[in-house]
């Protein structure tokens, strides 16, 4: 068993994972002595791997791409955010030996969107396309937000109608298809699906986005993914792409497990810099 506290990220694929060097750059700035690993750990052998972890001295995990939905069954208890989106992506060990499961993807976003972009969501219009694990943890802190609607579109209309459902009682949110999308516009237009990973675009109808609205992808690349490019050619105010919500929603999970709020502007910047270099 190492001195030092651990921390991991399971997920499958994980090979990319920022998450290893931004926990470290987070705990260098905070002075806190840590080491934080990436683990491949597909969904079959979740419930092991996470036994193990905690079993040989892991103080936190976070969990990724299929494991979400996972890790919420597995939690001890759940914080508030966390049982209504049925998906954890931070787990915290604490002081009885229990589990603790939060989801601080919804909070990362609305930081990020509000804080770094200066984005208002109060009395909006949001479009969320797909209806997936991160549709799960972002509908409700954005409806805490207080927009003036939210609609979920899906390719499976069905999965973003129980969403809809699941969330009704926090604002108005309704669920449709992407063909029933037509005649509308949002101020704004979050990409919750992963056509992104393939370089793909949900299939959009002209004049979605209003003047003056604003894209924002949750998933993120060296290069403009294609959901940042059509924002562009849409004349989005802001069109963004989620590294900013990756950086957010580490932040509050070193924060669940350390109770230290480490510098998240710094570390974007370096990101960001980092990025178009390469891109
Ligand atoms: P899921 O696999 O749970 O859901 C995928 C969603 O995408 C489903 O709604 C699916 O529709 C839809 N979809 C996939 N391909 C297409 C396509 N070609 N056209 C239209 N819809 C499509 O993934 P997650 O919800 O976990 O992740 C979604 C994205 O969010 C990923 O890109 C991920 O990287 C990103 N993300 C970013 C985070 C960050 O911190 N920046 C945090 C969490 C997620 P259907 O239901 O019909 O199959």
């Amino acid at each position: 068993m190492s001195s030092v506290d651990q921390y991991a990220v399971f997920g499958s694929p994980i090979q990319h994972s920022k998450s290893p060097r931004i926990h470290k750059l987070f705990a260098e700035q905070t002075g806190q002595a840590l080491e934080y690993r990436a683990e491949l750990v597909p969904a079959e052998q979740f419930t092991a791997a996470v036994k193990a972890f905690f079993a040989q001295g892991g103080r936190g995990l976070n969990c990724t791409v299929p494991l979400k939905e996972l890790a919420w069954d597995y939690a001890d208890k759940l914080t508030e955010r966390a049982e209504l989106s049925k998906a954890v992506n931070t787990l915290a060990l604490q002081e009885d030996g229990s589990i603790l499961g939060d989801n601080t993807d919804g909070i990362g976003l609305v930081t990020d969107l509000r804080l770094n972009h200066a984005l208002s969501l109060k009395q909006k219009r949001i479009l969320i396309l797909g209806a997936g694990g991160a549709s799960r943890g972002i509908i409700g802190p954005l409806l805490d937000q207080q927009p003036q609607l939210m609609t979920v579109a899906n390719r499976t209309v069905e999965k973003a109608v129980v969403l809809a459902q699941e969330f009704a009682h926090k604002g108005s949110v309704s669920a449709c298809g992407y063909d029933d999308l037509s005649g509308q516009s949002f101020d704004l237009i979050l990409n919750a699906t992963s056509a992104s990973l393939s370089d793909e675009l949900p299939p959009l109808v002209e004049g979605l986005l209003a003047e003056q609205g604003s894209c924002y992808d949750l998933a993120y690349a060296n290069k403009a993914t294609a959901f940042v490019r059509w924002g562009r050619e849409q004349q989005a105010i802001k069109s963004l792409d989620g590294l900013g919500m990756l950086v957010e929603q580490a932040a509050e999970a070193f924060y669940l497990w350390r109770g230290v709020r480490p510098d998240t502007t710094q570390l974007i910047q370096l990101l960001e810099a980092e990025r178009q270099g390469v891109g």
